[in-house]
């Protein structure tokens, strides 16, 4: 077990959870998160130079488990769209102190990787699936392919041994609620935790509004009208999902109430974008590059000063201040916010 350093933030949050964002790049087009009319064939994504490197990336996340971080989510953009993935994750699994790593996927390339990703020593596989109704997938992933390959993805995770696993549901009012009762139903055959998440207002190319949002509570009632549901403790502090059981125990599905029902009180999380920007909210409107002083020439020292600063003045509580109903909270969504594909879910 490795020795860590604790630090908390103003709000005594320490730092558990590294996201770290792999790419900016994605073979699909989520209108909610990367529109295609915006990231057309002309949309000039980083380039190799502007992208940490795997060394890179494994230096900083040895740091940051210096500071207590235990857990490591790798997602992006894509993640299995950058080349050799499974080399970065065999590196980082070799970290002393890395209790669980993570990945968050769209899954179209999952029956390339799944086995290839457990070899290398991933633990945890997150599936997106927002709905299996041919129409409304094309109509979420913003591609003209319907959820087969997906599907197909998520048969090799679990053949791979990556059972159960999660899936994440974007619930978006008048595109997708319709179909949440059968996308609960396909998973509950299949054994996985669908966890359903509120339409957030991450980014700005979403145009967001609270009119799109189905909340966490209407959720558990269109599922639980058929299939009873109760309310059951998180798995740990911190956990993002509120749990819900069937009652005729088959198994549960979370929701992830970000805009109902904030919880920033928890927040343990560390971002890492793609271009190596240390962000501490998913809705940050900036970060700290840490890659000119790595380039530079800093010693692990004088990156962990950098670090252990920037989150010993942590005070982010944004969800919370959107919903306190108060004038900061109408002030901080109206703000510029890093895009989502750059910082990872
Ligand atoms: N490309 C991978 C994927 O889609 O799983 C990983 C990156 S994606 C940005 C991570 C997660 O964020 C996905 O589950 C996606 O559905 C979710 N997401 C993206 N935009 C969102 C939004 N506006 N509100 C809620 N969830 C969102
Ligand atoms: Fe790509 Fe994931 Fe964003 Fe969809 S949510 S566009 S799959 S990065
Ligand atoms: Fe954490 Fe920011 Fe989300 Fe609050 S709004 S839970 S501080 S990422």
């Amino acid at each position: 077990m490795a020795t860590s350093t604790k630090i908390e933030d103003t709000l005594g949050r320490g730092v558990r959870d590294l996201r770290i964002s792999v790419t900016d790049r994605c073979n699909f087009r989520c209108p909610y998160c990367m529109p295609a009319e915006i990231f057309g064939e002309r949309y000039e994504f980083l380039k190799r130079e502007e992208i940490l490197s795997f060394e890179e990336i494994v230096r900083l996340a040895r740091l940051f488990v210096g500071f207590g971080v235990e857990k490591v989510r790798i997602t992006g953009g894509e993640p299995l769209v950058r080349a050799d993935l499974t080399e970065l994750i065999a590196r980082l699994a070799e970290i002393d102190g890395v209790e669980d790593l993570a990945m968050t996927t769209n899954g179209f390339l999952l029956p390339r990787y799944a086995q290839d990703l457990k070899n290398a020593g991933l633990n945890r596989l997150t599936v997106s699936m927002d709905a299996l109704d041919d129409d409304v997938f094309k109509e979420m992933s913003g591609r003209p392919y319907g959820p087969e390959k997906v599907i197909e993805g998520m048969d090799a995770a679990r053949d791979a041994g990556f059972s159960p696993l999660k899936i994440n549901t974007v619930v978006q009012r008048g595109v997708n609620e319709h179909t949440l009762l059968a996308t609960a139903e396909y998973f509950r055959e299949t054994g996985d935790i669908v966890r359903f998440i509120e339409f957030m207002d991450v980014g700005t190319l979403n145009d967001w509004d609270m009119s799109q949002v189905v909340s966490g509570k209407e959720i558990v009632d269109i599922i639980g009208a058929e299939y009873p549901l109760e309310p059951i403790d998180a798995n740990y502090r911190g956990e993002v999902a509120s749990r819900y059981r069937y009652l005729d125990g088959r198994g549960e599905i979370g929701v992830i109430t970000s805009v109902t029902q904030p919880f920033c009180g928890d927040c343990t999380r560390a971002r890492l974008t793609t271009e190596g920007r240390l962000v501490t909210c998913l809705f940050a409107t900036v970060g700290t590059d840490l890659k000119p002083p790595m380039r530079d020439g800093a010693t692990d020292d004088e990156l962990n000063k950098i670090i252990e600063r920037i989150w010993l003045n942590r005070r982010d509580r944004y969800s919370e201040l959107r919903s306190s109903n108060t004038d900061i909270g109408a002030a901080v969504v109206g703000r510029e916010k890093i895009e989502m594909f750059r910082l990872g879910g």
